[in-house]
């Protein structure tokens, strides 16, 4: 592409991109350091059951605490990392404190990770995946991995290979954001998988709006009918948490219950809330 237009001076749009990729350069460096200083480190949200209320297990979300921006949230960096191929790097360590972590979580409690399409190209996801339970003693059915449906995209046969060892190992896999991808439903048949997260733009106000409504019945007939677990993120109020769960979706995730939270405060409402099947305390955790 030209830089220059047709009279020779600067394209009205390369200072733009400049700043960009220099924002961007700052946010490799720093990240580079966050990674090596080991400050990255995941937060916990629960993900409650929508018969009887109990927490069956929560999502690592990771957060950069930043000395001059505060919390830097995963939006800002992950692209940047998934650019720069730091994304294993950080993979690799969510993985590790998510698995330690969870171990020393009361019951049954799962965790779940979220794992970028470029983690299945390096080849060592297997040994990363492994590692991090045998260092961390956690029975490898309390792991969850989310995949999105960009990763099947790829049709690739390395990709299913490495998702049916990984479920040979016991690890449980959840299709993150469904319904917000461009693959076909054909792959559904191709990819094992054991749980549908139906993406949170199709929650958000559920209860007063049809179009979702349909979609989001679809979405449970489907995962109904393939034996999967299915999961409504982003729920955010009663009215969307009564129309899912009279409609038969299994779990809810959403700041309605929680938002993500650091380990010793997730331990701590773990705790309150007892671990015997006992109802999340909705209306003491929300947000305000
Ligand atoms: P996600 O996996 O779909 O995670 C759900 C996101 O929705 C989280 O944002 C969560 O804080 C937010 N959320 C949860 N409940 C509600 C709600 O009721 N309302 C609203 N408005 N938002 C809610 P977060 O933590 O900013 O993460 C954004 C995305 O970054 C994640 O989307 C995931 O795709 C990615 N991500 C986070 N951690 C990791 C990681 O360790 N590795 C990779 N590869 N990606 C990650
Ligand atoms: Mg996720
Ligand atoms: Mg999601
Ligand atoms: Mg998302």
């Amino acid at each position: 592409r030209a830089k220059t237009d047709s009279r020779g001076s600067f394209s009205f749009f390369e200072p733009d991109m400049d700043a960009r990729a220099q924002s961007r350069r700052k946010i490799e460096t720093e990240l580079r350091a966050a990674l090596r200083h080991e400050v990255l480190r995941p937060y916990y949200q629960p993900l409650i059951a929508l018969s009887g209320g109990g927490v069956t297990g929560c999502e690592a979300l990771v957060r950069w605490p930043h000395p001059e921006r505060g919390m830097v949230s995963p939006g800002e960096f992950i692209p940047v990392a998934e650019d720069t191929g730091l994304i294993n790097a950080i993979g690799a360590q969510v993985l590790r404190a998510a698995c330690r972590d969870a171990a020393r979580w009361p019951g049954d409690i799962s965790v779940a990770v979220n794992l970028s399409p470029l983690q299945f190209r390096v080849g060592n996801l297997m040994a990363t995946v492994m590692d991090a339970l045998k260092q961390s003693g956690l029975p490898p059915r309390r792991l969850e991995l989310e995949i999105t449906e960009t990763l099947l995209l790829e049709k690739s046969s390395q990709v299913i290979a490495t998702l049916h060892a990984l479920r040979a190992l016991g690890v449980r896999i959840s299709m993150d954001d469904f319904g917000t991808g461009y693959s076909s439903l054909s792959y559904l048949r191709s990819f094992p998988f054991d749980k549908i997260k139906i993406d949170q733009s199709f929650v958000r106000g559920v209860s007063d709006n049809r179009e979702a409504q349909a979609i989001v019945r679809a979405i449970i007939s489907l995962g109904m009918g393939l034996g999967v677990t299915i999961t409504a993120e982003g729920v955010e109020t009663e009215a969307e948490l009564n129309w899912l769960r009279a409609e038969g979706c299994h779990e809810a995730q959403g700041f309605l219950f929680s938002p993500a939270r650091p380990n010793d405060e997730l331990r701590d409402l773990l705790d309150r809330q007892g671990t015997a099947g006992g109802a999340f305390p909705v209306s003491a955790s929300r947000v305000a």
